[in-house]
């Protein structure tokens, strides 16, 4: 069978240590992958850049929370309702295929099951029973019968419960945008995509919370005459951050600004621009949770256009969902200029009767008792705990009228999520940086990696091995190395084959020590992509080497 470029990247990764398939020695597992030696660098450089743009650029603050998550918590986000794929199974074939995997283009599921279009891809039987199938690896805390639990499926939920918490944090103030690096789990219905559909996987999210009634960007001004490459499912457009909002073909500027650090973002890590686009969701695909969603694709030869990331407008779905089931005040305050003093009813929960009745519920009812806004007559009270509609007898609470001194109005933040899936990056970024050619008759293989993402930053040699030349490179190969560039020494085999090993590789320099370095103290650094050798003194390389990596992630 003719290799594609995924089968050569692959080959290529697998041979000098990026990615290993997982539990190789016991025959592997579909949607499981280990990042060796140079993809764990690669990895760090990517997520490290993703850093420097949200954190960094941006203002983000970072956390991390656990990765098993408790029941409560995705219930209330919709997960364990909603984080479901239409499956089908062939009972003949003993296989479980995901509808949309199997469906024509353009055919619905209806469609397909009156008229016996959905057929098994390995024996053609026609196959009937389509179920939703939820996506969520489950687990249990504890023994004996435990707590129940998921590994979670996005990082994004750690973020939300922890609102309240770093709300404060930053001192009462919006937008707040809050970052997450870390595994997401999905027990994908059959990955057959390889290195693009895994069932565990690195996301890095970011949630920025804000007032829904300024969905602004404070440097949105400095980029909005940037062009956006869009696709509204009908035709590619370049348009300006300012005219797509104006448009309204992008809902608001916040979106679109975080769309644009997208972009950035992605072009700085060395994807092509060619093979990259943001495509709009059309009503019928948004997630449960979404209002608006763009995904920015990128081209791979073999899998088409793929979403790489998501960015959604969740608006306030997550949080009034956590304060709904939890109880727990997770609003902010739109402060008002002054002060006010408004007449208020109130409901005053009683304790002494609700305590018994409720038992370990009463806290979290109480709350909800508390932040119920009373406008109106009301005859019955109730709230709703973990999708339940508890009616609240007379006797637990009472309705007070208050004067209070109120200093603004409360208010469920909206939030702004780009969620990057770190590994499909990784792959098309190989996939986009892949030259071959031939020398000699032989294959030969460049990846064009930038700089900041290769995993070896300069190659160092001595040009053959005499005692004087090893000791001046191994001292240059030290320097770089003290200098925070990662080196690869090597003396061994002919110099063009140590050139082609480091260009497989996607090391952007080569330093070679030569005979004329014993004369003149100088060396000649080799450039990846021109090939062309400049000398420079021995003092200067580490300086020359880091002005063109440009910065160290
Ligand atoms: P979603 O929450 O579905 O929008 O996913 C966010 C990002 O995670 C996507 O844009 C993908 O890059 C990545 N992603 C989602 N599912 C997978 C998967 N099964 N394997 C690898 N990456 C994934």
């Amino acid at each position: 069978m003719p290799q594609d470029v995924y089968d050569k990247i692959m080959m290529l990764c697998k041979r000098r240590g990026f990615i290993y398939p997982s539990f190789d020695i016991y025959g592997g597992v579909a949607g499981f992958y280990d990042y060796g030696p140079l993809g764990s660098q690669v990895k760090n450089n990517i997520e490290n850049l993703w850093r420097r743009f949200y954190v960094l650029k941006d203002g983000c603050i970072e956390i991390n929370t656990p990765i098993i998550t408790l029941y409560e918590v995705l219930k209330a986000s919709g997960h364990v309702d909603e984080f479901t794929d239409l499956t089908v199974h062939c009972g003949k074939c003993k296989q479980f295929y995901k509808v949309e995997d199997i469906l024509e283009k353009g055919v619905s599921v209806e469609e397909a099951l009156k008229k016996n279009l959905l057929r098994c891809p390995r024996c053609g039987m026609v196959l009937k029973n389509v179920s939703p199938v939820n996506l969520m690896f489950s687990t249990k805390i504890g023994i004996g019968e435990g707590r129940k639990a998921f590994l979670r499926p996005e990082t994004a939920q750690g973020i939300f419960t922890n609102f309240h918490f770093l709300y404060r944090f930053a001192r009462e103030k919006l937008p707040i945008g809050v970052v997450q690096i870390g595994k997401g789990y999905r027990n994908e219905v059959s990955p057959r995509q390889g290195i693009i559909r895994l069932r565990e996987f690195s996301m890095a999210e970011a949630e920025i919370f804000f007032d829904p009634t300024n969905k602004t960007h404070s440097d949105f001004e400095k980029v909005k005459d940037k062009k956006l490459f869009l696709f509204d499912n009908e035709k590619e457009m370049k348009l300006s951050l300012r005219e797509a909002v104006k448009n309204k073909v992008v809902d608001n500027q916040a979106l679109a600004y975080y769309m644009y650090l997208t972009q950035e973002f992605l072009l700085s890590a060395g994807v092509d621009p060619k093979k990259f686009r943001f495509r709009k969701h059309a009503k019928d695909e948004l997630a449960h949770y979404a209002r608006e969603c763009w995904d920015a694709e990128l081209f791979s030869e073999r899998f088409g256009w793929v979403e790489c990331v998501g960015i959604a407008d969740r608006s306030a779905y997550d949080l009034s969902s956590h304060i709904k089931s939890s109880g727990v005040d997770m609003y902010a305050l739109r402060r008002y200029d002054k002060t006010k003093t408004v007449k208020k009813k109130k409901i005053v929960p009683n304790m002494s009767t609700l305590g018994p009745l409720f038992k370990e519920k009463a806290g979290r009812i109480k709350t909800l008792l508390e932040n119920i806004d009373v406008t109106s007559e009301v005859d019955e009270i109730s709230v709703n705990i973990d999708g339940e509609k508890i009616e609240i007898p007379k006797d637990c609470y009472k309705i007070v009228e208050t004067e209070e001194k109120v200093s603004g109005e409360k208010f469920i933040p909206h939030v702004i999520e780009p969620s990057y899936g770190i590994d499909r990056i990784l792959y098309m970024i190989l996939e986009h940086n892949y030259m071959e050619t031939k020398k000699k008759e032989e294959e030969y293989r460049v990846l064009r990696l930038k700089p900041g993402i290769a995993p070896v930053k300069t190659g160092v040699f001595p040009l053959v091995n005499d005692d004087k030349l090893v000791e001046i490179a191994k001292k240059i190969d030290n320097d770089l190395r003290d200098a925070g560039v990662i080196t690869y020494y090597d003396d061994s085999g002919s110099i063009g084959r140590r050139y082609a090993r480091m260009d497989e590789i996607g090391t952007p320099f080569c330093v070679t020590v030569d005979h004329d370095t014993i004369v003149d103290n100088t060396v000649t650094i080799r450039d990846r992509d021109t090939t062309r050798q400049v000398r420079k003194k021995i003092e200067d390389v580490v300086g020359y080497i880091k002005e063109k990596i440009g910065f160290l992630v």
